[in-house]
């Protein structure tokens, strides 16, 4: 059990297993994306150590490059709006790969995934290493997962909670008390 503020967690996917599947997605990526020289994009900051441990296995020829998304308010009306930054280079024709940490309503993967469409690339596939199918309302096309989740709050492995706890190397879920 470990504490982060004022929520406590218990150890949910442990380091090992993560690893296991982040090696087995990678060599499916290995086979789907032989001649295409993938382009993966990073989203930040949830995803960091998920790409990082994902690149690390990637044996075809292969460039990646990390967006974020930011949300704001915007104060002339009540809707929260979306900005993806960090788009420098070119993904026309490109094969593109996004790399997210959790798909949870899948508002923020459909925001990303229509502004890079925008962008004409060759193709568009969507990693996730978490999936809560049953909060998901926005239906989005997911070509690999980590893991589906139940519809609980989870840290670790680059996702926080109030901006900690993202060192952690496995993944922890929200007591119920
Ligand atoms: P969506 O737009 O799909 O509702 O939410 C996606 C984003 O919400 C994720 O990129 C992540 O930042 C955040 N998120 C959703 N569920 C969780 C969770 O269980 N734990 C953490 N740490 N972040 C979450």
């Amino acid at each position: 059990m470990i504490q982060i503020e004022d929520l406590k967690f218990e150890e949910f996917i442990p380091e090992n297993n993560i690893l296991n599947r982040v090696k087995e997605i990678s060599e499916k990526i290995n086979t789907d994306f032989t001649n295409k020289k993938p382009l993966f994009l990073g989203i930040l900051n949830g995803s960091f150590l998920f790409a990082a441990d994902l690149f690390k296995h990637i044996s075809v020829p292969c460039e990646i490059s990390f967006l974020k998304v930011n949300s704001y308010i915007n104060t002339e009306s009540t809707g929260k709006m979306k900005e993806l930054i960090g788009i420098n280079q070119s993904l026309t024709d490109r094969h593109v790969v996004i790399i997210e940490d959790i798909v949870d309503t899948g508002r923020t993967l459909q925001y990303i995934f229509d502004t890079v469409k925008a962008e004409n690339p060759a193709s568009i596939s969507v990693i996730t290493l978490l999936h809560k199918p049953e909060a998901t309302i926005i239906p989005v096309k997911l070509d690999y997962v980590g893991f589906e989740i139940k519809n609980e709050f989870v840290v670790g492995y680059g996702l926080d909670y109030n901006g900690y706890g993202r060192n952690l190397p496995a993944i922890y879920i929200k007591t119920k008390d």
